[in-house]
């Protein structure tokens, strides 16, 4: 807890050889509510630094057994996002000049006798941090948001080609078998012209869920387009498939979906092709599956019809 009451979980590593300086700036920091570790050289500081997650590492250049600038380097190759704020005599600011090109954040000469240059320098490096961490935090859901269908979550159309692409080659390579499943919600124009879009949309995230639900995580799930969905059935035969088709079929059936006071129930039909039996084609794969669809939808929905045998 710092001063103010809040609770500061900041992680400072001060690694500096001569202890006086290491409890002052240890001291001033800690008042400022970080949590302080401390380490006399390199070496330990190193050993500290890989077991625990640092936010900051303020270091000494002139130490026993692993000096500063070692130090340094081989915390930037660790790839750890990390600053270093280097200590320096002022007699020694060319040195101060390498580290900066090592990649320090900054260097403080010492001794440190202007607490605020200190604590300057600390908040800048911790406030570019947090900064970096929320980049990137943003750039990863937006990343996630060009791979997924808004409403159901599951991946979108686009990713299905270039999963269909990789479990080909997979699949190959490890000379397994797939099932590719091509789905779609009978009657779905009746439901939302009877019951309205919203509960239509509530039906669409509902076979999702329960979709992701009755499928291992192995297997790769996709909202097609409107009513259609698409599953990668990983490592699977067609017998397998079939079973896993109909146990689909069966779950959204006995189930009643219920939004907002209206009922219904839904039923599903399911086209099937096999990888390598029906194709070892991408293209020629999302065919057949299509084409075993249509067929299931022609001969009276709420059924499963695999691609048949070339
Ligand atoms: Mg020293």
């Amino acid at each position: 807890m710092n001063p103010k009451g809040t609770e500061m979980k900041e992680k400072i590593l001060l690694i500096d050889d001569e202890p006086e300086i290491r409890d002052l700036l240890a001291e001033l920091l800690k008042d400022e509510g970080y949590t302080i570790y401390q380490a006399e050289d390199g070496v330990n500081g190193l050993e500290i630094f890989k077991n625990e997650d640092m936010d900051l590492v303020i270091t000494d250049v002139r130490m026993p057994r692993k000096n500063g600038i070692e130090l340094l380097r081989e915390i930037r190759e660790s790839r750890a996002e990390v600053d270093v704020i280097i200590l320096t005599g002022q007699s020694d600011e060319a040195t101060a000049i390498d580290c900066l090109r090592t990649g320090a954040y900054d260097y403080l000469l010492k001794p440190v006798e202007d607490i605020d240059i200190l604590l300057t320098a600390v908040n800048r490096a911790l406030q570019k941090r947090t900064l970096e961490k929320q980049n990137k935090l943003l750039i990863t859901q937006l990343e996630d948001m060009a791979i997924r269908d808004p409403l159901t979550g599951l991946y979108n159309m686009r990713q299905f080609y270039s999963y269909l692409e990789e479990e080909i080659s997979r699949s190959a390579r490890y000379e397994h078998g797939f099932c590719l499943l091509f789905l779609d919600i009978d009657h779905f124009k009746q439901v939302n012209d009877t019951y309205g879009h919203l509960f239509g949309d509530y039906v669409l995230k509902k076979v999702g869920r329960i979709m992701t639900s009755g499928l291992r995580s192995t297997n790769k799930l996709f909202r097609y387009g409107g009513e259609e969905f698409v599953v990668i059935l990983t490592e699977t035969s067609k017998q397998e498939g079939v079973l896993i088709a109909d146990r689909l079929m069966n779950t959204i059936r006995e189930q009643t979906f219920n939004y907002e006071e209206q009922q219904a129930k839904i039923t599903i039909s399911i086209g099937g092709a096999t990888y390598p039996e029906h194709s070892t084609r991408k293209n020629e794969l999302i065919k057949l599956a299509d084409k075993a669809l249509y067929k299931a939808k022609e001969s009276g929905r709420n059924r499963c019809i695999f691609a048949e045998n070339n």
